[in-house]
């Protein structure tokens, strides 16, 4: 008997929690639910990450969390419950199927087009980080990061994954034309992996080219794997191929912890009505029996499920409109008197292994540190960020004063856009500069070398932010300005 921990989250979150829970109970899932307490009114009896300790050691122990949907407090400074859930457990790949579903009326099931899609997430990093500052009163950074060990886990669990599903096509999405470090470094990491999957299709698309071609040619497409912010904004994409997010099952997959859950949130202007739309969850839950290799008992519901969509029954936020809406109860009770059913045009489930989430695919004892290279690594330069409302002449003199006999004054650019030492008239300015230093002939410098150059600098400027110019085993591992 399998354990896990169920939190069933706030507005509609216990009511559509119930409904599956029922439907689980009816086909005996073999599951034993420990509730934990978790979500926004859990946070405003004081416990400021949304759980109580012991929820967090149930959760822990058990490995599982099967959750409703959680608001996020309001007000400055408040993380989201569920962000933390998912970054305090490295729940390192989010991934989310998207399937026709014969009931729910779209352009392209009426088109007969089939569409069979997962979208695999890195689900930490990137963006996501939240690491942001204002630099200036005008002008605002946030810093991405993208790192080898995080890209090759998601990777490596899409690879398994779509090698279990016997994928037609594994393709990365990316915007490496534009971010060639970061995006260059995910779609690197990509085909490296690629190598150890020489039966797998694996492709790549440049992300605005992917959105297009996906509202065109959905069906081409079956696994594709992208960073946070792209695939965040691709699977919301999806979810509106298919229907929108009330048929969008979401489980977010770690080493040691998985959390499963729809992807709406917590729909307060329908909580407590019992109107709500029980079927992203259900289709998490039954991505969570697959997890947990209950393959059978996750066919039977899923077809039960497929069979009373195709039926016509339908909750009231989709469906024929000529036919009454049921409520969240009703709608449970007919999925379960559809148990042993199979749906006519619906895919039916298969009920081999091949749709198994993988065994995780386990880093060794220390994932994040293992990624070493015998690369040599000097630093050669230093970009100041500064802040100034002077025209970038100006800036160029005051910085040249600095220049050292080892170190020039390359470039300055503003909004990654040189203006200095060549630039144009018609480039709108902000007040934030940055100005790069290189060694002449990229002979290394030392840290306390940077430091001189930094006092120089911060005598003429306020330096807002720095970041230092590495060459790794001869090559640059830093962008060019825009027109350097
Ligand atoms: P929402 O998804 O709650 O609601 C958007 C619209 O979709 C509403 O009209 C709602 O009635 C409808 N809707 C959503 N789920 C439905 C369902 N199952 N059945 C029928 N109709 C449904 O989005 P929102 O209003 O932007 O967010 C409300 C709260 O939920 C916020 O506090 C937000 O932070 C939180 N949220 C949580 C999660 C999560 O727990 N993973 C995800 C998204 C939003």
């Amino acid at each position: 008997m399998h354990k896990i921990a169920v939190a069933k989250g706030d507005g509609i979150g216990p009511e559509i929690m119930d409904a599956v829970l029922t439907i689980f109970n009816a086909a005996n899932v073999p599951i034993q639910y420990e509730i934990v307490d978790m979500g926004k009114w859990v946070f405003d009896k004081g416990y400021s990450n949304g759980m109580t300790a012991e929820a967090q050691e149930t959760i822990e122990t058990l490995g599982i969390l099967f959750k409703g949907p959680m608001e996020t407090p309001k007000g400055k400074g408040v993380k989201s419950i569920n962000v933390t859930a998912r970054k305090t457990w490295n729940t390192y790949a989010n991934k989310r199927t998207f399937q026709t579903l014969h009931g729910v009326d779209t352009v392209f099931s009426k088109a007969g087009i089939p569409i069979d899609i997962t979208i695999v997430r890195e689900n930490i990093e990137d963006t996501y980080g939240g690491i942001e500052h204002m630099l200036t009163h005008d002008v605002a950074l946030c810093r991405r990061f993208i790192t080898k060990p995080g890209s090759y886990q998601v990777i490596k669990y899409a690879f398994e994954m779509a090698k279990k599903k016997g994928a037609r096509r594994i393709t990365c999405g990316h915007k490496s034309n534009i971010m060639k470090i970061t995006d260059g470094l995910f779609l690197e990491v990509f085909y490296e992996v690629a190598k150890e999957y020489p039966e797998l299709n694996s492709d790549d698309v440049i992300v605005d080219d992917l959105c297009m071609k996906l509202v065109t040619k959905p069906d081409l497409f079956d696994v594709v794997v992208l960073t946070n912010l792209q695939g965040d904004i691709v699977s919301d994409l999806c979810a509106g191929l298919v229907g929108g997010l009330g048929f969008a099952p979401s489980a977010n997959i770690g080493d040691h912890i998985s959390i499963f859950e729809a992807v709406h949130g917590t729909a307060p202007d329908i909580m407590g009505k019992n109107i709500a739309n029980p079927t992203a969850l259900l289709l998490s839950g039954i991505g969570m029996l697959r997890h947990l290799g209950l393959m059978e008992t996750a066919a039977i519901i899923e077809n039960a499920l497929l069979y009373t969509l195709e039926s016509g029954i339908h909750t009231g936020d989709f469906g024929d409109k000529s036919i009454p809406s049921v409520n969240t109860t009703t709608f449970a009770e007919a999925i379960i008197s559809n148990f042993g059913k199979e749906p006519a045009n619906n895919p039916k489930p298969i009920l081999e292994n091949k749709y198994v989430t993988p065994t995780i695919f386990k880093l060794k004892s220390n994932p994040m540190l293992e990624t070493k290279s015998d690369l040599e690594e000097v630093i050669v330069g230093i970009d100041f960020f500064i802040e100034s409302n002077e025209q970038p002449t100006e800036v160029a003199n005051k910085s040249l004063k600095h220049t050292m006999d080892i170190v020039k004054l390359v470039t300055i650019s503003n909004r990654g856009t040189q203006v200095w030492p060549r630039g144009s008239v018609f480039t709108n300015l902000v007040d934030q500069y940055r100005c790069r230093f290189e060694s002449i002939g990229d002979v290394p410098l030392t840290q306390v070398e940077i430091l001189e150059l930094t006092k120089g600098m911060m005598k003429d400027f306020k330096v807002c932010s720095y970041e230092m110019l590495n060459m790794f085993g001869g090559k640059k591992a830093y962008s060019l300005a825009q027109g350097q």
